[in-house]
């Protein structure tokens, strides 16, 4: 198998009805650098700035951010590269930073409601991302954005910095994309707000889904009963991609969602054309994808995805019809 997925890093990713779907890697280090080359992905459709933070011991200062950013985008050569900012708080803690304590930290202080609260962090941050993108193509989103507002806020950070830079003679991005992670259901009431400000937007399943079912998704106990192929959670990824095509505004997914098979299937069902996934997926997904008819695939799962009875068993159905065991 290994062999077989291989041998399909230089093949397209295009189904058999003709449609191309763009598979991208998740990656946070230096070291998942190698992955691109490895696995012949579309880009980096979410680094995670954070992994960086994680592993140092006191902040990483500028210079250190600016030179992994430009080793990323050094080693990504002409493929895209979506840069999250920081997602710390919650479960993701800074040993260097006084902690605080919590009773619900996946719904607490974190991400962008950090970044905004003590802009100066995230202002570092933004610049070391422009810097490292001068004379390219910079893409940057912003993670847990639960209101239109709030991205406001960020993007507002983002062009003092742009200001800032262009007033000190620094060499700027050609183009700057600035999105939004879908990951606090909020944002599904929102579609039309957000997507009249961002460039694009990135839906983290991971995110999402825990928080639609209220389901912790590092508690063991309560993750599997909710199942991402049931109607909700489908109809919530469809309203996101629906509403991205109205606005002429990409929609990719880059939770592990994308990384199962099966999942994936659906995924470029409901619309999806692009999808970032761990380096392992891509060859399994790939494989699957170039066997998938997917205008078959959507004229099966969309009846499931309305049908009101609350019985729809779409991963059964899917299964079969896309013969995965
Ligand atoms: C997500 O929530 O799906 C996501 C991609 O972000 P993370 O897993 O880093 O929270
Ligand atoms: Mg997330």
């Amino acid at each position: 198998r290994q062999a077989q997925y291989a041998a399909l890093r230089d093949t397209p990713c295009v189904t058999l009805d003709g449609v191309k779907i763009d598979l991208h890697l998740n990656a946070g280090l230096l070291v998942d650098l190698p992955h691109i080359p490895e696995t012949g992905a579309a880009g980096i459709g979410l680094f995670r700035t954070e992994l960086q933070f994680m592993i140092a011991s006191t902040f990483p200062r500028i210079s250190e951010q600016l030179k992994l950013y430009r080793a990323v985008l050094d080693a990504a050569g002409a493929r895209p590269v979506t840069f999250r900012t920081l997602d710390i708080g919650g479960d993701k803690v800074l040993p260097y930073m006084r902690a605080v304590e919590e009773e619900n930290p996946a719904l607490g202080w974190r991400a962008i409601r950090l970044g905004l609260d003590r802009p100066g962090l995230l202002r570092s941050q933004v610049r070391a991302l422009l810097r490292a993108g001068a004379g390219r193509e910079l893409r940057i989103m912003f993670p847990m954005v639960a209101a239109a507002g709030e991205f406001d806020q960020a993007r507002a950070i983002l062009e003092r910095e742009l200001t800032h830079l262009r007033r000190h003679g620094h060499g700027l991005p050609e183009r700057v994309f600035v999105g939004a992670m879908v990951e606090v259901p909020s944002l599904l009431f929102q579609l039309d707000e957000i997507l009249s400000r961002v460039d694009f937007l990135s839906v983290g399943s991971n995110d999402l889904v825990q928080f639609l079912f209220a389901a912790d998704r590092g508690n063991v106990r309560v993750a599997d009963r909710f199942d991402p192929l049931s109607p909700p959670a489908l109809r919530a990824f469809r309203m996101v991609v629906e509403a991205g095509g109205r606005h002429g505004k990409p929609v990719t997914l880059c939770g592990e969602l994308a990384s199962r098979p099966l999942e994936a299937v659906a995924l470029a069902a409901l619309g999806y054309r692009a999808l970032s996934l761990s380096p392992a997926a891509i060859g399994p997904v790939k494989a699957t994808l170039l066997k998938l008819d997917v205008g078959a695939a959507r004229q099966i799962l969309l009846p499931l995805i309305d049908d009101m009875s609350g019985l729809s068993d779409v991963r059964a159905t899917l299964r079969a019809f896309a013969d995965l065991s």
